[in-house]
């Protein structure tokens, strides 16, 4: 049976690039980020279920887009059935992933189902954790890496950043290993959002990066978001 999203966010225009989109929530997830401040998606607590092309007819002429995500989304049994829906309903689609399915990204893309990919990049190479299963997540990322560099599909790289999770130095070797697998567009760094609760109840950070450490030693452009120092500039 197909599962729907759980929760949707009707409008944004902050999460695809120059699209008025709308988001689709799914549970579940292969990964358990520290940071992750979607706990009710990642162990799929909630239950909801939205009719999500119902959604979609009513909003036609409206919403330009639509993103999948979560939890992570390549984990949807019939997401390639979504997408195809979607697709037939005219909306371009962007996912967010976290990097370990390049399977199901290669099909995806083969298969021209989505418009714009968002991939996590979580850890140095030498800190990357063990997917279940035992595979580690560096290899699946630098494959799906790859696959999206050949695609010809948009897309960008982003690391979520918390201070006690991420140093300078970190941070610079991972983007350094995302220049030396090709990709060569701005890599977005963005800050540990605070919800309160998060999967490893993380605290929040009790310094600031040295930004200009960062963009003086990156081999890439750096694009900041959410960065409390950014916080209510036009
Ligand atoms: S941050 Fe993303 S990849 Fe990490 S646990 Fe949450 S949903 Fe999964």
């Amino acid at each position: 049976m197909r599962r729907h999203p759980v929760d949707i966010t009707p409008l944004t225009f902050l999460d695809y690039p120059k699209k008025a989109a709308c988001i689709f929530w799914y549970t579940g997830c292969n990964l358990r980020c520290p940071y992750c401040y979607n706990p009710e998606l990642v162990l799929g607590h909630s239950k909801n279920q939205v009719d999500e092309l119902a959604f979609l007819r009513e909003r036609m002429g409206f919403l330009d887009a639509v993103v999948l995500s979560g939890g992570e989304i390549t984990l949807q049994p019939q997401l390639k059935e979504i997408c195809q829906d979607i697709k037939a309903l005219g909306y371009l689609i962007k996912i967010d992933t976290n990097g370990s399915n390049p399977e199901i990204l290669q099909d995806l893309l083969e298969h021209k189902l989505i418009d714009y990919v968002a991939m996590d990049n979580k850890m140095p190479c030498n800190r990357t954790w063990n997917l279940p299963g035992g595979d580690p997540l560096f290899g699946r990322f630098a494959r799906c890496l790859n696959l999206l560099k050949n695609s010809g599909t948009p897309f960008e790289i982003r690391t979520t950043v918390h201070p006690g999770l991420l140093d300078e130095a970190d941070i610079l070797q991972m983007i350094r290993e995302c220049e030396n697998l090709g990709y060569s567009g701005t890599y977005y760094l963005q800050y540990f959002f605070n919800a309160g609760f998060t999967l490893g109840n993380m605290k929040p950070p009790t310094r600031r990066y040295d930004r200009q450490l960062l963009n003086r030693h990156s081999p890439l452009a750096i694009g900041y978001r959410n960065f409390p120092e950014d916080r209510g500039k036009a």
